[in-house]
C-alpha cells in the first residue's frame, strides 16, 4: 500500500461520494480525509468538517494529516451557479486559490482539480471541439473552471508544481445524486425509469451533450493522478469524453428495458447553457499522453445504471 495521504474537499458531492471507496482501496481507510460543508451518507471514513473557503482551516487539516494528495472537488456546478454568478466566482476560484498556496507553501505533492466541459462557449464548431481551443465560457462556473485551468498551469510552470486536471463532461451514476448542473437529466432520468413515473425533461430532446459513466470518470481521474510525471503534457485541463447522447437518444435507450417508459420535454433556463457546451469533445491527446480509454458507452451504461438502481430500490421498500 502506498504511503500517500489524500484529501478530498467537497467530498459528499456526486463525485466525491463515489471516487471516496476507489482511493480508500488504493490508499487504505486511515489515510483518506473526506471534507466537506455539509455531512455524507458514506460511513468508516475519517471525515472533517471544512469550508474551503478558510484557507487556515484547510491548512491546519494538511499539516494535521501529512497530506500529500489534494482532490479539490469542492465547487457550485454550472445551472446552480447561474442563481448567484458572483458568488458562484467567488467559492469557485477562492477555494481553488486557497488549495493552490496552502499546497505550494506545504509543499503538497499533487494536486487534482477537475474543469468542466462550461469552460467552452459559443464561438466554436459544437460537434467535435478539440484540446487547444479558444475558451470564451459563457457561465458563471465556466468562467470560473477556465480561469482556474489557467491558474493551474502558471503554478505549474511558475512553482514546479504537480497540479493535473481533467475537463468532465456531464457524470452519470447511480450512487448519488447530481448537485446542479446542466447534465443533472441523464442522471434523474434513470431513477423515473425505475421507479415508474414520467419523466420531465428540463433540455429539448434533439439536446446532446458529453457524457461519461461514474467509473470511468473514475478509472480516468486515478489513472491521471497516477501517471509519471513526464507524461502530463496539458497543465491547462485534459479534455475528456466518454459518450454523447442528447435526452432522445436516452430515452430510447430506457425503452429497450422499459418499453413502457414516458418523457416530456419542457426546457427551461439549463437549454440556453447547453446550448453553449461541445456536442461532442476530442479526447486524443489523453488518450495518447497517458493511456486513456473509456469501457461503457450508452448501452452498457443503461443496462448497468438500471440494473444498480433496481437493486438499489428494492433494498429501500424493503428496509422501509
Ligand atoms: P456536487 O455539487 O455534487 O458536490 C460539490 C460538493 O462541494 C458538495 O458536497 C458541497 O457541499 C461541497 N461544497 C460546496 N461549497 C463548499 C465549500 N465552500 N467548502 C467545502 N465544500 C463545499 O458536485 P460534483 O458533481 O460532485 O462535482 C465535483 C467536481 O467535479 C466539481 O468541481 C465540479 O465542478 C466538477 N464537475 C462535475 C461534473 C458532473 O457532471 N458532476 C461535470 C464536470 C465537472
Amino acid at each position: 500500500m502506498s504511503a500517500d495521504r489524500i484529501l478530498v474537499t467537497g467530498a459528499n458531492g456526486q463525485l466525491g461520494s463515489a471516487l471516496i471507496p476507489y482511493l480508500t482501496n488504493i490508499y487504505g481507510v486511515d489515510n483518506v480525509i473526506a471534507t466537506d460543508i455539509r455531512e455524507g451518507v458514506l460511513t468508516g471514513l475519517c471525515f472533517e468538517h471544512l469550508d474551503a473557503t478558510d484557507a487556515g482551516a484547510l491548512s491546519r487539516l494538511i499539516q494535521r494529516y501529512r497530506i500529500s494528495q489534494v482532490y479539490h472537488l469542492a465547487a457550485v456546478l454550472s445551472a446552480k451557479g447561474e442563481k448567484d454568478p458572483l458568488g458562484t466566482w467567488n467559492i469557485n476560484t477562492g477555494t481553488f486559490f486557497n488549495v493552490l498556496e496552502v499546497a505550494r507553501n506545504l509543499k503538497v505533492g499533487k494536486v487534482f482539480f477537475p474543469s468542466s466541459i462550461a469552460v467552452f462557449g459559443e464561438n466554436l464548431d459544437r460537434e467535435l471541439v478539440g484540446q487547444h481551443v479558444n475558451l470564451l465560457p459563457a457561465t458563471a462556473y465556466g468562467m470560473s473552471k477556465a480561469a482556474s485551468e489557467n491558474w493551474s498551469a502558471y503554478y505549474c510552470r511558475r512553482y514546479g508544481m504537480d497540479v493535473r486536471s481533467l475537463r468532465y463532461p456531464g457524470i452519470v451514476g447511480y450512487q448519488s445524486l447530481p448537485g446542479g448542473g446542466t447534465t443533472d437529466y441523464a442522471v434523474d432520468i434513470f431513477h423515473k425509469a425505475v421507479t415508474g413515473e414520467t419523466f420531465h425533461c428540463f433540455l429539448k430532446e434533439d439536446t446532446a451533450l458529453p457524457m461519461i459513466y461514474m467509473e470511468d470518470a473514475i478509472v480516468a481521474t486515478l489513472q491521471l493522478m497516477e501517471a509519471p510525471y513526464d507524461r502530463i503534457k496539458v497543465r491547462t485541463s485534459y479534455n475528456l469524453a466518454g459518450m454523447s447522447f442528447s435526452p432522445a437518444g436516452i430515452a430510447a435507450e430506457i425503452r429497450a428495458h422499459y418499453p413502457d417508459f414516458e418523457i416530456v420535454y419542457e426546457p427551461d433556463f439549463r437549454q440556453q447553457i447547453a446550448d453553449t457546451w461541445p456536442r461532442r469533445i476530442d479526447d486524443t491527446e489523453a488518450r495518447l499522453q497517458w493511456g486513456w480509454q473509456p469501457n461503457f458507452d450508452l448501452g452498457s451504461m443503461t443496462t448497468d445504471m438500471l440494473e444498480k438502481l433496481r437493486i438499489r430500490y428494492k433494498r429501500k421498500a424493503i428496509s422501509g
